[in-house]
């Protein structure tokens, strides 16, 4: 089974993540977590050139492209050799985040940005994806106060409210896949939810 987490920076995915990787051990649930951009060794020097301060003029292209080749090593060294194993995989952020941010709010088009991804992804798609839910500007304030910031969090607010946007509107276009979750409530409020919406699938 295949767990994707999606939503806006600082909307609480990987506090909540915490919660649900308890959750699974002592539910004795054979499982892995991953993130991207990331998840590999070859996939975390990708995010590091992804989010780099230094690579201010980074076309949208090339964005899109370094998300998918970082998703395209995770899908065939860890996702879909845990997933033929039976295992359950949890994933922060997924072709989701790719659509929502270089799809639509950098502008390339979310047909094309699916396209690029559908070659990736090896015909691999979530279960379930969970969108948390929340105000972009009031998600971003809470992560630039706790870190500093990389070089996509400096983008502000107009860049990130359009990614919102983005994500609002795929989530009208693919309903049944993914749920809502209401991110604005506290830790515990919000991972009830998660908590549910896993169990129906377990
Ligand atoms: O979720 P996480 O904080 O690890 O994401 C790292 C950064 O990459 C964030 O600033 C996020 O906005 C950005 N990002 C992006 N496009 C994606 C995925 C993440 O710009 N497709």
């Amino acid at each position: 089974i295949f767990i994707t987490l999606e939503g806006p920076d600082g909307s609480g995915k990987s506090t909540i993540s915490r919660f649900l990787l308890d959750y699974l051990k002592k539910r004795k649930i054979d499982f892995i977590f991953t993130r991207e951009p990331g998840g590999t060794p070859i996939g975390e020097n990708i995010r590091k050139i992804i989010l780099d301060k230094k690579n201010i003029n980074m076309s949208s292209r090339t964005e899109a492209l370094l998300y998918a080749a970082s998703r395209s090593q995770h899908i065939s060294e860890k996702i879909k050799p845990a997933l033929d194993d039976g295992k359950v995989v949890v994933c922060e952020r997924f072709v989701l985040s790719s659509l929502a941010y270089q799809g639509y709010a950098r502008g390339l088009g979310i047909e094309e940005v699916k396209d690029i991804n559908d070659f990736a992804i090896e015909g691999v798609i979530p279960d379930l994806t969970l969108f948390f839910n929340v105000d972009p500007v009031y998600a971003l304030n809470r992560k630039t106060n706790r870190k500093g910031g990389d070089r996509l969090e400096k983008e502000g607010v107009n860049f990130h409210s359009k990614v919102y946007d983005g994500y609002k509107k795929l989530i009208s276009l693919y309903p049944e896949k993914i749920k809502l979750i209401d991110a604005s409530k506290s830790i515990e409020e919000t991972f009830d939810q998660v908590r549910k919406e896993i169990e129906k699938i377990l």
